[in-house]
């Protein structure tokens, strides 16, 4: 890369959410590695500050007049569609004021925005700037979402009604049924739909940078490079190639010395990601499935991800007992770290595509409880695709539960048989990651296009 090049700057719009800002933070390291100047345009909803580890990166707000209580109000889809209809004029102007007062056009190689954050199309349309979508979810959900907002909203509607359709296969999507499908459990199904179909019909952008690796979904890969007719570059598992630490909530690593305690794949680490929720009576269950298996268990409780309490104080006396024997609970947890560390021999996760990833890429096996969107299209491949995972249906009872850990971690072949298989996976991440695999390759590729101006 010439002199002039390593001036060029890459701006990206990051959606303001845990699972969303991780990535495209690890994509901005990546890319600033490569010799690129950062700069990060945010909303005012959970802003990455300039720590350390980013202490090159310029980071710009552009106001917003949603309060905290209309976002908790909203549901996170339609403050997602609320956030595109009030930021597009401020991005606008946000952007305009950089270009006038900061860069010029051409120092500007191209703009990355979250799939989510498609308010900022308009902007780029405006100024003529190339700009290129990162999706933080697999290329498969982004498949899915593509059928979504093209489906006949009434009839899905009746479909996802009735059990027997939701249980059967969604044609051209094997192997999703109709319950896999990557819906939202933050909003009405319609809601998904709209969504789904803005984010589709505003896409302007003439690259799509995915979070994944050829070796986990080459079919909906090669799907997408047919059907969007613009280059796709599968560039994960970011997480390896370059980590950024870009936590939202401060982590609790005391819970790393109580794993240097435990046994050797003993632990059962459970975490439903930055958004999910877990009603009393299931924490409740699950404690006690947990405490019949006899297995230790690391929890992450949220402080409000137990809803009518601020954090654990509404379960009843018995949780706090049955979790002191063998778990440990924290607030927030150094996750990677807990997923590397030998004593974790089981993953009980939401399956959002992050903690997908990372679990994977430490070849530790999923107990799979989906809640929402494309964590159900993630729980599928991890069960049926990938064979990694075992997946959780139904209403949570303590036998059940009792019974899921110990197929993946006490008992005989089933479970040694999926731990295997996650650490060919492990290793095959990896090789897509270093010189010459097909992810390293991916990233070459898009960044010899932007030198090029070939998009
Ligand atoms: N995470 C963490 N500590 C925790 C729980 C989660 O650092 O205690 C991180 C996790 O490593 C992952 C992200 O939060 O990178 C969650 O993203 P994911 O896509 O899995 O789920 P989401 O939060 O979007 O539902």
């Amino acid at each position: 890369m010439d002199e002039k090049q390593v001036k060029r700057r890459i701006v990206l719009v990051p959606v303001p959410a845990q699972g969303h800002v991780t990535p495209i933070m690890q994509l901005g390291k990546a890319l600033h590695s490569k010799g690129f100047s950062i700069t990060v345009i945010q909303t005012q909803y959970n802003r990455v500050s300039s720590s350390q580890d980013f202490s090159d990166f310029q980071f710009l707000t552009i106001p917003g007049t949603l309060t905290d209580s209309n976002l908790q109000s909203l549901g996170a889809l339609r403050f997602l569609m609320k956030l595109n209809q009030i930021c597009e004029a401020s991005f606008k102007h946000c952007f305009g004021q950089l270009l006038q007062e900061q860069v010029s056009r051409d120092d500007i190689a191209c703009v990355i925005y979250d799939e989510y954050m498609y308010f900022s199309a308009a902007a780029f349309k405006e100024f003529q700037l190339p700009s290129v979508i990162f999706s933080t979810t697999n290329a498969t959900a982004f498949v899915c979402r593509s059928v979504l907002s093209k489906v006949n909203a009434d009839k899905f509607l009746i479909d996802m009604k009735d059990p027997e359709v939701q249980n059967s296969l969604f044609p051209g999507l094997h192997p999703l049924r109709y319950k896999d499908l990557p819906t939202s459990a933050f909003g009405t199904l319609e809601d998904s739909i709209s969504l789904y179909s803005e984010a589709v019909n505003t896409r302007t952008a003439s690259a799509v940078i995915f979070n994944s690796a050829s070796c986990l979904e080459s079919s909906s890969l090669l799907r997408l490079q047919r059907e969007l007719q613009v280059p796709v570059y599968p560039i994960g598992p970011l997480h390896i190639a370059a980590s950024a630490p870009s936590s939202l909530l401060e982590e609790d690593r005391s819970c790393i010395e109580w794993l240097n305690k435990q046994e050797p794949t003993s632990v059962v680490y459970i975490s439903l990601g930055s958004l999910g929720l877990m009603e009393n009576k299931d924490m409740l269950e699950m404690a006690r499935g947990l405490s019949n298996s006899n297995q230790p268990f690391l929890w992450v409780i949220r402080p409000g991800s137990v809803p009518g309490s601020e954090w654990t104080e509404s379960l009843p006396e018995e949780f706090s007992k049955l979790v002191s024997e063998r778990g440990y609970i924290v607030k927030w947890a150094p996750q990677m770290e807990v997923l590397r560390h030998p004593a974790v021999g089981g993953f009980w996760s939401h399956c959002g595509w992050n903690s997908t990833l990372e679990s994977i890429g430490e070849g530790v096996p999923m107990i799979c409880r989906p809640i929402t969107g494309d964590q159900k299209v993630n729980a599928r491949y991890l069960e049926c695709v990938w064979r990694i995972g075992i997946r959780l249906e139904g209403e949570l009872e303590k036998e059940t539960v009792e019974r899921v850990v110990k197929r993946l971690i006490v008992l005989g072949e089933e479970g040694a048989d999926m731990r295997k298989r996650a650490i060919d996976l492990k290793e095959k991440l990896e090789a897509s990651v270093r010189s010459g695999g097909s992810s390293c390759s991916s990233l070459d590729n898009f960044v010899n296009s932007l030198k090029t101006k070939n998009f």
